[in-house]
């Protein structure tokens, strides 16, 4: 039977869950407060080349396919080069940044080591205990750190790995086989990740009704509405909106980044390749960078090449210092180079990510709680975002398509 729902929030999250209920063919209303859809989620395409304002590419799966078939949009897969990916350690790039043993003794854990979280650690102090220091430092803290946007000390085994059982009865590769969903790797599309959002707009036009330019003035408004409701705006926007239902002590931390596009003439590694990620204490500021003409065919125009620099909010260390100049200072250490940049764009996000620590996996909780209660009141509401079940697309793309 077509249902009624209306989503709020036209983001990535509002698109995805619009296309799942337009595919079921529900009755859907989208409100969105900005102008244009998509959320952070946008392409510049500059003089010098294509710069991403958020994501730069999506898992690919099966779902996500017959999602872009849906759409008309053909995704465009990495380069061959793009394969090989940097760790930052002892002040070189590396491969493979630990020693043999080590990577055995990483397998033995992935393979037989029973998964405990523990409340009271943080990420770095639970990894140390689970994978050793060697591969906390070199491995986990520059992997977690540039997808989540900060350091392992800021970050919570159990939230982020929300989908595990960490009760001491699995291993991780038990629960990894437990998601049993295949991944094709990274994709983007031709004109960047812009395409994903301008082809959804365009298929959902003709099935929804997009309401853009649209505020709510409050929940109790919302509240009125007839039919199923859905939050899918990021977690900054929906504190104010949930008032005197959550207390000034339950609200989560959030996070500021900032990405850097640099464009210039020079290489900036000895080979090809998906890009750097750096691990903290080791001279360099940025989380991580991605070679972006390496990656995908047709990033640049002329002979350029592009970077994509990703610093959290601690990196300024003082309001005199500019990004341009951090970003030279860490490229010079990568490159042993001073080279000049063509050109550089820089996008800073205030508060974009939710700190997946324990005040966040508390606050899910009670957004459960909350959702329940309205239930029992024959109020079907239900939240969606990068604070619930997993920051990237994929995710986001995954929970939406649950009934
Ligand atoms: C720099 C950066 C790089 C990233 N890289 C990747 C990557 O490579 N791969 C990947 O998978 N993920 C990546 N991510 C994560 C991913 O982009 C985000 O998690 C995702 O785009 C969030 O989408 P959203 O729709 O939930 O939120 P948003 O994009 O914040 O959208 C929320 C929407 O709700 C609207 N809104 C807010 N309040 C209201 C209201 N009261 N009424 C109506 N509308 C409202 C907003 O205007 C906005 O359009 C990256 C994120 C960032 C910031």
């Amino acid at each position: 039977m077509s249902e009624e729902i209306h989503i709020v929030g036209g983001g990535i999250t509002g698109l995805f869950l619009a296309y799942h209920h337009a595919k079921r063919g529900d009755s859907v209303t989208l409100y969105e407060h900005a102008e244009k859809l998509g959320g952070v989620i946008g392409t510049k395409d500059t003089n010098e080349g294509l710069v991403e304002q958020a994501a730069n590419g999506v898992l690919l799966t099966d779902e996500i396919k017959s999602m872009l078939e849906d759409i008309g949009l053909t995704p465009l897969f990495p380069n061959k080069a793009a394969k090989r990916r940097y760790f930052w350690a002892n002040g070189k790039t590396s491969l493979l940044p630990i020693s043999i043993l080590t990577g055995v003794k990483l397998l033995f854990t992935i393979l037989f080591k029973k998964i405990k979280f523990n409340e009271s650690q943080n990420l770095e102090i639970w990894a140390n205990q689970m994978f050793g220091t060697s591969v906390t430092k070199n491995i986990i803290e520059p992997a977690i750190g540039g997808v989540y946007g900060t350091r392992l000390e800021a970050l919570q085994a159990e939230s982020i790995f929300s989908k595990w059982d960490g009760s001491g009865t699995k291993t991780i590769l038990e629960e990894m086989k437990k998601s049993g969903k295949k991944s094709y790797g990274t994709v983007s599309f031709p004109g960047g990740m812009g395409d994903l959002v301008s082809h959804l707009v365009t298929y959902l036009e003709s099935k929804i009704q997009i309401k853009t330019n649209f505020r709510f003035e409050s929940l109790d408004e919302i509240l009125k509405l007839k039919g199923k409701i859905r939050f899918c705006i990021s977690l900054k926007n929906l504190i104010p909106l949930l008032g005197n239902k959550i207390q000034t002590y339950e609200v989560p931390n959030l996070l500021s980044i900032t990405t850097i596009t640099r464009f210039g003439k020079d290489h900036l590694t000895k080979k090809p390749c998906f890009g750097i990620l750096f691990t903290k204490n080791e001279g360099i500021r940025a989380l991580g960078v991605l070679l972006n003409s390496d990656i995908f065919p047709g990033r640049v125009k002329e002979d350029l090449h592009s970077e994509t620099w990703i610093y959290p909010e601690s990196a300024k260390e003082n309001n005199g210092e500019t990004w341009e100049s951090i970003l030279e200072k860490d490229r010079k250490l990568v490159s042993k180079k001073s080279d000049l940049p063509e050109t550089i764009y820089v996008t800073s996000w205030s508060g974009v990510f939710p700190a997946y620590d324990r005040k966040l996996f508390v606050f899910n909780q009670k957004l459960d709680v909350l959702e329940s209660e309205w239930i029992s009141r024959g109020i079907d509401i239900r939240f969606y975002g990068n604070y619930r079940k997993g920051i990237g697309l994929r995710s986001l793309f995954e929970s939406t398509s649950r009934k």
